[in-house]
């Protein structure tokens, strides 16, 4: 990235940046059931970790709850793009409920990923985040077998039943440079620690992170689109602190922006996480217009054209045979 012409304010916008397929999925998922069978339809957590989009979603008929036990006998329930694990799967089936799966095809991976290595008998290894709806979905999978690397520093304290007898997987959207020395930590504890087949950490995770350590070398400030909960956005702004950055803030509207973030700034980075709608990203942009960054320079890394077909459950409906 070039050097700012002396004097000029300017933005460096990230690309890729914001929707990913899984995410574009799943909104389409809700948006199709309240089309196909009106509202009000009932959607498991937070479809996807922006409450932009939850907030849109809500109004147009969604009605976003904790617990499949929250929903009527026999009405529509919306899984979210995290996933779920099995017993919620049960419990939905149980009360009677249509069940329409918006987990990422991504996040189905490393749910058989964990499913497979548990039936050849391997420990598992999961590096994520406690608490995320995600972890405890693939968790779900394996329950007996698996157990949560929150960190490197989490590694030395590991207690395993046989230290030659695992495998790692991962959450889908950590910061690829923890991971990897995560799993350096614990190749070194565990010599014979087995890899997964692929990577888990997506590929919008990954891109989006190329693209803010490219800007983020010459940012005087990042901002990142994107809401608290989701761990993609949050990775973002520790990535971008990690690789230069002056300074690095996540905001969910345009409207947080503080004023005195833009003392003595000449470039500002911006990016969005991959749940975060491109019109919010906009909104940044028309304010930081308004304070003088009217110059903006698409910074691109990579070309994204991946597309998931939409939930079975939804695709029949399409096909008028339900
Ligand atoms: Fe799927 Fe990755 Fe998007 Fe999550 S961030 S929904 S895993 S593509």
């Amino acid at each position: 990235v070039d050097a700012p012409v002396a004097g000029t304010k300017r933005v460096l916008l990230a690309a890729p940046r914001g929707y990913c397929a899984g995410v574009d999925r799943a909104v389409i998922a809700v948006e199709k059931a309240l089309e196909n069978f009106g509202a009000p339809v009932y959607v498991r957590k937070q479809i996807v970790h922006n409450v932009h989009v939850v907030s849109t979603l809500e109004q147009r008929g969604a009605i976003f709850v904790d617990d499949v036990a929250e929903v009527p006998h026999g009405a529509h329930v919306v899984f979210s793009a995290h996933g779920v694990s099995p017993a919620v799967v049960q419990g939905a089936a149980d009360r009677g409920l249509q069940a329409i799966d918006a987990t990422c095809p991504l996040v189905t991976k490393v749910h058989r990923e964990a499913t497979r290595f548990s039936k050849q008998g391997l420990d598992i290894l999961l590096i994520g985040h406690t608490g995320h709806e995600e972890v405890e979905g693939t968790m779900g999978h394996a329950p007996e077998r698996t157990t949560l690397v929150t960190s490197p520093d989490d590694v030395a304290g590991l207690e395993v039943r046989d230290p030659d007898n695992l495998v790692w997987i991962s959450q889908t959207t950590l910061s690829v440079d923890e991971t990897m020395e995560t799993v350096r930590r614990l190749r070194e504890r565990f010599p014979n620690l087995q890899d997964p087949p692929s990577d888990d950490i997506c590929y919008a995770t990954q891109n989006r992170q190329v693209a803010i350590k490219k800007v983020a070398p010459a940012a005087d400030l990042v901002i990142v689109v994107g809401s608290a909960n989701s761990s993609n956005s949050v990775r973002l702004v520790e990535v971008a602190l990690e690789h230069g950055a002056r300074a690095a803030y996540r905001v969910d509207y345009a409207s947080e922006i503080q004023q005195s973030w833009l003392d003595g700034v000449a470039t500002v980075g911006v990016t969005s996480g991959a749940s975060v709608p491109e019109v919010l990203v906009r909104e940044v942009l028309d304010d930081l217009a308004d304070a003088g960054y009217r110059d903006v320079e698409e910074v691109k890394t990579a070309e994204e054209d991946l597309m998931f077909s939409l939930p079975k459950e939804l695709r029949r409906d399409a096909a008028g045979n339900t």
